[in-house]
């Protein structure tokens, strides 16, 4: 789903069924996510409101970290101070396909779920892990990266969005049958 569906923009809420239902739906978030491809997905981009999301990041020897999280509480330490820069701050985002902007982060998370077992994860990240668990975690409480912008940078994203028909709802897009980035 894209920016402006209804979806995107409510509170997600907690897993409770640990069924076959829930599986589905996160093999297909992992399906969508490696296709478009992301380095994470929320299950309101998908257009189901409930508190789940993947991601898929390498480390620094190139070996993929990939998970699930579900019914996720997480806290940050507090944003650097500063403009964001392009080189070390540029988010982009699946229902904001094919848009990048700056956006301050704070460099460490502790997050805590549970998998699909109901076992808990607990991680700690930092860097560029810890600005995706960030951005999926907001997308559960229903915030686009886009609404935290500064308001110069969101007038201009706005902008973007009237241009390309977003922002409004039922827009979507399906990796690997339409190709936005263009
Ligand atoms: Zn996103």
């Amino acid at each position: 789903r894209i920016f402006g569906d209804p979806v995107l923009h409510r509170l997600a809420a907690e897993v409770t069924d640990f069924d076959d239902n829930l599986r589905q739906l996160v093999a297909d978030m992992f399906e969508t996510m490696d296709e478009a491809p992301g380095v994470g997905l929320a299950a309101p981009q998908v257009g189901v409101s409930l508190r789940v999301f993947v991601y898929s990041y390498p480390d620094d020897d190139d070996n993929p970290r990939r998970g699930v999280i579900i019914n996720p509480t997480l806290s940050h330490t507090p944003l650097p101070e500063g403009e964001p820069t392009e080189e070390l701050d540029s988010e982009g985002c699946l229902s904001v396909p094919g848009e990048r902007f700056s956006l301050r982060r704070g460099e460490q998370v502790a997050i805590e779920g549970i998998d699909l077992e109901q076992k808990p994860v607990r991680i700690v990240a930092e860097d560029w892990l810890a600005r995706i668990f960030q951005h999926e975690f907001d997308h559960l409480n229903g915030i686009i990266y886009i609404d935290r912008l500064p308001f110069e940078e969101r007038t201009k994203a706005f902008e973007i969005m009237r241009e390309r028909g977003w922002n409004r709802p039922g827009v979507s897009w399906m990796p690997g049958l339409d190709n936005l980035e263009d």
